[in-house]
This record gives structure tokens, C-alpha cells and sequence, in this order.
């Protein structure tokens, strides 16, 4: 029996003897573990690292984890308090994992404890047993089910069972109704109407490695390859024992997803696991139904949505090996896996895999990390790659493998800058882009214009004395929402009823200015009204199941007219769609950071992406009143790589990332003279020890209020990383003492920051 038994009546401090001490790190802010001797009755030498441990914090108990147990503490042994009792009889954390988790809280510098936080499973750090669950069931559609499918008239009246079935119906090894969710709104009571029928049935995998195939269907033969999927298929498995980072740079439609299949093939034929990242918007149920329909096997998926118990139960699945792929976003880079054989990480330049508050972990750096760690393959893609792994590719840090061509042939679609500088403009649309959008959906085709501003209208302004919905607690205006009648703060949240009256001056002449998607939905209804408008933002797709409404209308045609935000851009095709407009292009070319245009560059490609098909080709209308700037004429004539490259030259003269690198400290406090105080003191404790590095500010954040609170930071930068970590290494632990005098001041550190603000 390895588990101690817990021995409540202990009192601190009552184990005098010399023996083992347990290193742990409990969840908490402090940046530092914690020691304490083992529980009463405890055979020391079956404790391990890794195994979650129960202890008395402060005045509770909280679970821990062993990082290490050590012979010697810097505390008095008097003054040691004892663990309460053991929770595993065997590690939790694989050994990987847990040296990925201490090489991450190194590297970032973060509270060890919270890092475990953002590792595990909330189940299991509040005491969980890791018991390996029982397998969901999976749903597949029956022959009786088949019939009724294609006979239209008996779903007629039932569109919300007829989109399950044909959902069911692409799924031939079945689905887990968990993966159903999104499909149609009330999914459990839809499957229990069609199980009711006859026309679906549950089925229990009952040994995971002989899943249930359903025999009623015919899976399709994999798509033929064309010579470059193959070549880099060949390539890479041709490295799959070894480490080795690779790019794969394939155009939008190039068959990346394909490759991915047949690399995680070849690793499971190997008897080893792939684990898969995706950005959170790109895990579509669509590409879900492609994992399940070729890949044999239970499926492991990790993602935001999930509730406590999903989360625990496909962690443990991925840690017995029985979910042979897992599939996740951006925290499934700690996912344990029993055999890990292959890493790949798709549309790896998403900022989505940058964690943005509390550990500000960049998933797509630890899994090249993890990928090192364990010795295998990882495979980085990206229609737009990140510069940071652009320049990686070009210093042969990793091998950069091209997809060319769109499978089945056809073009990319031409782009097309249009100036509209000195152009009368219809509601932040030219006459020329008008035009086009009238002679495609003239000729019964879908148009989709591209605006990254959702509501009505940026600010609402006051005509008479000029005041502007200014939020209260932000440097920033509030978004007129014109159907909620709502001002909203998208930086805070804060919103209040629409003003009738300027608050200053009485004026009644209250003007909307700016355009958002709302305020172009509005004007394109009364421009096009015979026409079915599909606006696709966070607004509009709030309600769950509507998003999937939307997308099947325009699937079938009803709306022709699309309009939306970066949720349009990413993860969907439209093959119907063979005009897209970008409206405004212009914030995207100068903006405050840096990487505006990298973010620019690639937001066009990928909105691009979206148009048209090889039977339809397509084209891309750019509005700009800036038609000559240098890095948009590149993409534009010559493409990414080119781009990327004249990105790069840029940011090598100006010393910029990828060519330095950087740590940012940010602070905030209600008073702003506490926030400034606090990044002071940081710089005065750093410049005796800053050698070879550049100390920038500290200045106010470029959106100084936020949420009623002042923001500042203070920019470090060296030209080569070690230096830059042997100053936090000794930096971080002053500040930490420092912290101890301003309770008032909330402050983090940013290693590689993405976004300066
Ligand atoms: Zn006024
Ligand atoms: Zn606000």
C-alpha cells in the first residue's frame, strides 16, 4: 500500500528527526515552493515527483505537488509543518510533463505553483482521484436513418434532427455526442428523438484498441496526393525518431489537414500518440468529424468549452494512451501522453497560443520545447507563418517544408488594391467595390467583406459641443450598438443605455461616426434588399447552435451577402464566395505595434483564403487610402514569403524581434503615480545588473486606463536571450521581495511579449 494515510492530529512542528523533505509546489501567487516533511506513517522512499500531496497553507488545506524530495531544508526543522497525506500511488504528472512545467516556470519566470494551475486539470488539483473514466458511447447513424435522409419529405419539418443525421451521416466511425454539441442547438434531446426512431443508435467502443467501425458505411478512400504532400509527408517521416522542427508553409486549400492524417497514421502504426494544437476558433466540429472519420480510436479533445469532468476525463485518456490523438488548444501543450510520437501545431502563428494574463505561456514555443525534451518530431504549419519561425526556417533552426499549390488545381485568387483616397464613399464602401459586389451577386455568386470592428458605429459623437461616448472607467470610446441600444466598452465590458441627449451640452444632434459590422449590415440591406445578409461576429453568433445556422444558410445559398469579423476569417470555406472585400486595411498598415503589419499581412491572406474554389475563381478588393505602402505592395505582387522577407529586413534594421528579444513588466494600480513608483524602483534594481540590456521606459500603457486602473510597463531588450535570462533569474527575485511593500500595485512579467500593451 503506497498511499499514507492523512494524520490530522499532527501538530506543526512535532517531527523533530532528521528526515526527507518534500519540496512542493502549491498553488499560490509566491514565487517560490514550499518545504514540508512527509505525513505521519509515510515509507519515504516511495515518494516520487510528480505525486499530488495534501497540505496545510496558511490556515487551509490545498493539494500541492511534489517537485522533489530533498535532504536538507533552509528552514528550521522545528519550524516545519507536515504534509497532510499522499494522493497518488503513482506520479500524475509523467516525467515530460513535469520537466516541461519546471523548464516553462523557468523560463517565464512565473509562480511554479500557478504554473501547475494552468497545466492540470481542475479536478485534479482539488484531490480528484485520477480514475481512468468509462468511455462515452459513440452515435452513429443507422441504414434505417440512411433512408430517411434521402427522402426529403419525411425531414422536412424536422431541419434541426435532418442537420444531426447528416452530421452523423459524415461520420463514419461515430461521434461522441460531447462533439455533437455544436452541430445543432439541444443536441441530447435531438439524438434521443432520432434514437426514438430508429434512425441513430448508441454503440460502446468496448475495447479502445479495436474501435467500432460501423459496417453500414463505406469510408471514402483517402484523397490522392499530390507530389508536394507527398514529398513532405516522405520528408518528415523519414525523422520520426528524432527532434527536428519543421515549417510547413502551404497556401490556403494546399491539403495541410491531409498531411497531418497521414504523418499521425504513420505515428500510430508505430503504437505512439500524436498530439495535435489548434487555435481555439479553428477547432471546428468539422475538422473534429475529419480526426474521428480517419483516425481509429478514441480522440482526446482539450479546449475551453469543456466542463470540469470532460476535461478530467480526456486528460486521463490521453495519459493511458488510450486516446491514441489528442486534440486541443492552446493549455493541451501539457497534456501527458503515454507515448508521445509526433507534436504538430496548426495555424502556428495565431496569437490565440500566447497566453495574455496570469502565466504568459506561448504554447507553440513549449511544444518545439517539449518536442526537444522528448526527442520527436515537430511539425509547425501555417499558410502565414510567424516571423519568429520564418527566420528560424531561413537560420536552419528548423527544415521549411512548401505546400504550393491548392489541391485540385486553381489559382489563388488575385489581389487588388484599391485607392480610395478622394473617392465618394457609400457607408465606408467605394463606388468600385460597390460595383463588383452588384455584378457577382448579379451572377447568383457570394460576396464576403471583411471589417474587424464589431457594432454599429466606434464612438457616438456629440455635433453641437463635440463630446464622444468616452468610457468611464477606459481610455477608450464606448461602441454604439445600435440594436441593443447600448453604448459598450469592448475593453472592459461596462456598457449603459444609448444617450438621447449629449451629456454636456443637451444637443439632440448626436452622430454616429465610424463604421462596424452592424452599421454595414444596416446600409447593405437597403443596398441590396432582395439579397440575404449574413453577419458573422461575436454579437451575432453569441447564442450557441447560431453560428452553425448561419454558416448551413449560407451553405445553401439563403444569404449571399456575408459580413463579418476575424471569426469569418478563420477555420470556414465559402466555396460559393468569389469576391472578398477588405473596407478598411488602413488600421492594420500603421499601427503602435511592431507587429501590425505581420498581423495585417496575414489577416489578408487569410481572409483571402476563404474565396472561392477551383471551379470559381475568386478575387480580393483591398480599400486603402495608403495604395504604395512598401510591405502591402509585396504581399500583394509577390506574396508571403516574399513579404515575410521584407518583414524581416525590417525588423533586423531596427532591432526588432526576431533579431532581440524581449521581457516587458507591466504594472497597474488604481493610483497612477503607485504603477509608475513600482516600475521606478524595478529600473533602479536593474540597471546595476543590466549588462547588455536596453532599458526602456517605464512610460504609460498605449491605452493608459483600463478598467478603472492605470497601466505602465517598462520594456527590457537584449540582442542575445541568455543575457536577457540571467538578469530575470536574479531581477524577478528582487522584485519579489519588493512586491512586499506596495500590496497596491498588481504587476507581471512578459517573456516575449506578443502585443506591447
Ligand atoms: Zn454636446
Ligand atoms: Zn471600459
Amino acid at each position: 500500500m503506497k498511499v499514507c494515510v492523512p494524520a490530522c492530529s499532527v501538530v506543526d512542528g512535532c517531527a523533530a528527526g532528521s528526515g526527507p523533505i518534500l519540496r512542493i509546489a502549491v498553488p499560490s501567487p509566491l514565487y517560490k515552493t514550499f518545504d514540508y516533511l512527509p505525513p505521519l506513517g509515510c515509507d519515504p522512499t516511495l515518494l516520487q515527483p510528480g505525486m499530488r500531496v495534501r497540505v496545510p497553507f496558511g490556515r487551509q488545506n490545498r493539494v500541492g505537488f511534489l517537485i522533489e524530495v530533498g535532504g536538507e531544508s533552509e528552514i528550521n526543522p522545528a519550524a516545519l509543518r507536515q504534509a497532510l497525506a499522499i494522493l497518488d500511488y503513482d506520479p500524475i504528472l509523467p516525467v515530460d510533463v513535469l520537466a516541461l512545467i519546471q523548464w516553462a516556470q523557468r523560463y517565464y519566470h512565473h509562480p511554479l505553483g500557478e504554473v501547475f494551475a494552468t497545466a492540470l486539470p481542475v479536478l485534479l488539483r482539488q484531490g480528484e482521484p485520477a480514475l481512468l473514466p468509462t468511455l462515452s458511447p459513440l452515435w452513429r447513424i443507422t441504414s434505417a436513418g440512411q433512408s430517411a435522409l434521402t427522402d426529403t419529405a419525411t425531414l422536412r419539418r424536422a431541419p434541426t434532427q435532418r442537420l444531426l443525421l447528416d452530421h452523423l451521416a459524415s461520420c463514419s466511425g461515430g461521434a461522441e455526442s460531447e462533439d455533437l454539441r455544436p452541430v445543432v442547438r439541444n443536441s441530447a434531446a435531438t439524438l434521443r428523438a432520432l434514437r426514438d426512431k430508429g434512425w441513430v443508435e448508441a454503440v460502446t467502443p468496448v475495447d479502445p484498441a479495436h474501435p467500432v467501425v460501423s459496417s453500414a458505411l463505406v469510408s471514402l478512400p483517402p484523397p490522392v496526393l499530390n507530389p508536394a504532400q507527398a514529398e513532405v509527408i516522405t520528408t518528415v517521416s523519414a525523422a520520426l525518431d528524432r527532434f527536428q522542427v519543421f515549417l510547413l508553409e502551404g497556401v490556403t486549400g494546399s491539403g495541410k489537414t491531409e498531411v497531418y492524417l497521414r504523418l499521425i497514421e504513420a505515428v500510430l502504426a508505430r503504437g505512439r500518440q500524436a498530439l495535435v494544437l489548434t487555435p481555439e476558433i479553428g477547432l471546428t466540429p468539422q475538422l473534429l468529424a475529419r480526426f474521428r472519420e480517419r483516425l481509429p480510436g478514441p480522440l482526446a479533445v482539450l479546449h475551453s468549452g469543456l466542463n470540469d469532468r470532460e476535461r478530467l476525463n480526456a486528460w486521463l485518456l490521453a495519459r493511458a494512451g488510450t486516446a491514441k490523438v489528442v486534440l486541443g488548444t492552446r493549455s493541451a501543450v501539457f497534456a501527458p501522453l503515454r507515448a508521445p510520437g509526433i507534436l504538430i501545431v496548426d495555424e502556428e502563428h495565431d496569437a490565440s497560443f500566447k497566453q495574455q494574463q496570469g502565466f504568459r505561456y506561448h504554447a507553440r514555443d513549449l511544444a518545439v520545447i517539449r518536442g526537444h525534451q522528448l526527442g520527436i518530431p515537430v511539425v509547425l504549419g501555417s499558410a502565414t507563418p510567424a516571423l519568429e519561425s520564418v527566420q528560424n526556417a531561413h537560420s536552419d533552426r528548423y527544415q521549411l517544408l512548401r505546400l504550393p499549390d491548392r489541391v485540385g488545381g486553381g489559382a489563388e485568387p488575385p489581389i487588388l488594391i484599391l485607392d480610395v483616397r478622394r473617392q465618394p464613399m457609400t457607408e465606408g464602401l467605394s463606388q468600385p467595390l460597390l460595383e463588383r459586389m452588384r455584378s457577382h451577386l448579379a451572377r447568383d455568386e457570394q460576396v464576403l467583406l471583411f471589417l474587424n470592428r464589431r457594432g454599429f458605429a466606434p464612438v457616438l459623437f456629440c455635433h453641437e459641443c463635440g463630446w464622444m461616448s468616452q468610457c468611464p472607467h477606459c481610455d477608450a470610446r464606448m461602441t454604439l450598438h445600435l440594436r441593443q441600444r447600448r453604448l459598450v466598452c469592448h475593453h472592459c465590458g461596462d456598457s449603459r443605455p444609448v444617450d438621447r441627449t449629449c451629456p454636456i451640452c443637451g444637443s439632440v444632434d448626436l452622430r454616429a461616426v465610424g463604421h462596424g459590422t452592424e452599421r454595414l449590415e444596416t446600409a447593405l440591406h437597403q443596398e441590396f434588399s432582395s439579397v440575404g445578409i449574413a453577419r458573422i461576429d461575436r454579437d451575432s453568433t453569441r447564442r450557441r447552435g447560431s453560428l452553425e445556422t448561419l454558416l448551413a444558410d449560407i451553405h445553401h445559398g439563403d444569404r449571399r451577402l456575408l459580413i463579418g469579423t476575424q471569426i469569418l476569417a478563420k477555420g470556414h470555406h465559402f466555396p460559393k464566395v468569389t469576391l472578398v472585400g477588405i473596407v478598411d486595411v488602413d488600421q492594420g498598415l500603421y499601427g503602435v505595434d511592431f507587429r501590425s503589419s505581420e498581423r495585417m499581412a496575414q489577416l489578408i491572406l487569410q481572409v483571402a483564403g476563404r474565396a472561392g474554389r477551383a471551379e470559381k475563381p475568386g478575387i480580393v478588393v483591398i480599400q486603402t487610402h495608403h495604395p504604395d505602402h512598401p510591405l502591402l505592395r509585396i504581399l500583394v505582387s509577390e506574396g508571403y514569403p516574399a513579404f515575410a522577407t521584407a518583414a524581416l529586413a525590417e525588423r533586423r534594421a531596427a532591432l526588432f524581434p526576431p533579431f532581440a528579444h524581449q521581457a516587458l513588466l507591466r504594472a497597474e494600480a488604481v493610483d497612477p503615480e503607485r504603477a509608475m513608483g513600482f516600475l521606478h524602483t524595478a529600473r533602479r534594481l536593474a540597471e546595476p545588473m543590466a549588462e547588455g540590456l536596453e532599458l526602456l521606459g517605464p512610460a504609460p500603457a498605449p491605452m493608459e486606463r483600463r478598467a478603472g486602473r492605470y497601466r505602465a510597463h517598462l520594456l527590457l531588450q537584449a540582442a542575445r536571450r541568455q543575457d536577457l535570462h540571467r538578469f530575470l533569474n536574479r531581477w524577478i527575485a528582487q522584485l519579489w521581495a519588493q512586491q512586499v511593500t506596495d500590496r497596491t500595485v498588481r504587476w507581471s512579467l512578459d517573456v516575449d511579449p506578443i502585443e506591447l500593451y
